[in-house]
């Protein structure tokens, strides 16, 4: 076994602290990746908070990981030491359920994630980026371009993924105007894609002090969602809403906004239920209410390469592995610019 070392939430109320771990030695298949940084989702805060009710405590957080490949067993054909890589939300899957067949590793029901998941190399849990090196399946490590800022390619892993791949799969392009809400981590790489595929893009927020930031990202208009005048400007014209909001909200000014057959998917998880929905507002207009997991590690790739090609990032915020729960506290209060991502060489080595 490998000794390891990184930061672990102990349980759901104390503050993240340093923590030793054991990793599998890498088997043939498998690439060892020393972390250079690791990117900073609400995923991580809720499952560090046991938000979703799921969380197998020491839980070692972070699914936003980028590094140098430091060794590669007898079977990896496709990397060598010294390449850029990322390992996104999943490290494994069954590869042979319809959903593998189909490219969407995310939805197999034995899917492996990245953290705090059952490991069957180790027989405990998985163990994420908020730590010093990984060892990956070499089909579910991706390919970094060595063109992009790495530091800023971390959150491309899954805040990237997570809104490219539900814009995509409802084809926005030219012609839609499309809504982001919420202007985090996620939002803020939903305002790059939807304007990267031609769409008019308008930004909801809370917070009226992001408004600028909104249009230097990419977007058209800004509306705060408080303001209920500035809300009805804009009702029954949209033809798609991506809604990253992390806590629990009415949909149903959002879902005013659908033009008909218009679509609004939810990519946020909260850790309370959203109040139900006027069903009314969706029927008379056929609008849709939908929702999308990550992606799948082909389309991950895909959404890197076209990153690669347009020059694509994060905007980030830089912290030291000891500022984690202060980065949280912010998070908890919306106040994001637009990621925060783990410098990895300030995680000391455990004694
Ligand atoms: P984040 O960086 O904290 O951004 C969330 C944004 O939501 C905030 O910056 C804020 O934007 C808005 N917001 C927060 N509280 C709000 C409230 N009470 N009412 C209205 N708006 C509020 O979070 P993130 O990393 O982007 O993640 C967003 C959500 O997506 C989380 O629940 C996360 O777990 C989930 N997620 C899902 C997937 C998936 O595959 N479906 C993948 C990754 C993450 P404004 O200041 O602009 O209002
Ligand atoms: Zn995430
Ligand atoms: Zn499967």
């Amino acid at each position: 076994m490998l000794k390891s070392y990184g930061y672990a939430a102990y349980n759901p109320l104390t503050p993240l602290r340093a923590f030793q771990f054991e990793r599998r030695e890498p088997g043939p298949r498998d690439v060892l990746i020393d972390i250079l940084y690791c990117g900073v989702c609400h995923s991580d805060l809720h499952q560090a908070r046991n938000e979703w009710n799921g969380s197998s405590f020491p839980i070692v957080p972070g699914h936003e990981i980028v590094g140098k490949v430091a060794a590669v067993g007898g079977a990896v054909s496709d990397f060598r030491p010294g390449d850029s890589v990322g390992v996104g939300c999943m490290v494994d899957a069954c590869r042979t359920c319809p959903d593998c067949l189909d490219h969407q590793e995310q939805f197999c029901e034995n899917a492996v994630f990245t953290y705090n998941s059952p490991d069957a190399h180790t027989g405990k849990m998985t163990y994420g980026g908020y730590s010093n090196q990984i060892v990956v399946d070499q089909d579910f490590v991706l390919r970094l371009s060595p063109a992009l800022d790495l530091a800023a390619t971390a959150p491309l892993l899954c805040a990237g993924i997570t809104t490219y791949s539900p814009l995509r799969r409802w084809r926005i392009g030219a012609g839609h105007r499309v809504g982001i809400v919420g202007l985090g981590g996620l939002g803020h790489m939903g305002l790059k894609f939807a304007k990267a595929f031609g769409a008019e893009t308008v930004l909801f927020t809370t917070s009226p002090d992001k408004t600028a930031d909104a249009k230097r990202l990419g977007a058209d208009d800004v509306v705060v969602s408080k303001d209920p005048q500035a809300m009805s400007r804009y009702l029954k014209r949209f033809d798609f809403i991506l809604n990253t909001v992390a806590a629990a909200h009415d949909l149903d000014q959002y879902l005013a906004l659908l033009k008909r057959d218009g679509v609004m998917c939810l990519v946020g998880v909260p850790e309370k239920p959203h109040p139900a929905p006027n069903i009314g507002n969706l029927i008379f207009q056929r609008r849709a209410l939908a929702g999308s997991l990550i992606g799948g590690i082909r389309e991950t790739q895909e959404m890197l390469d076209f990153c690669a090609e347009r020059g694509i990032v994060s905007d980030i915020e830089l912290i030291p592995m000891a500022g984690i729960n202060d980065a949280y506290q912010r998070m908890l209060k919306s106040d994001v610019k637009y990621r925060f991502v783990i410098d990895m060489a300030t995680l000391a080595p455990a004694r």
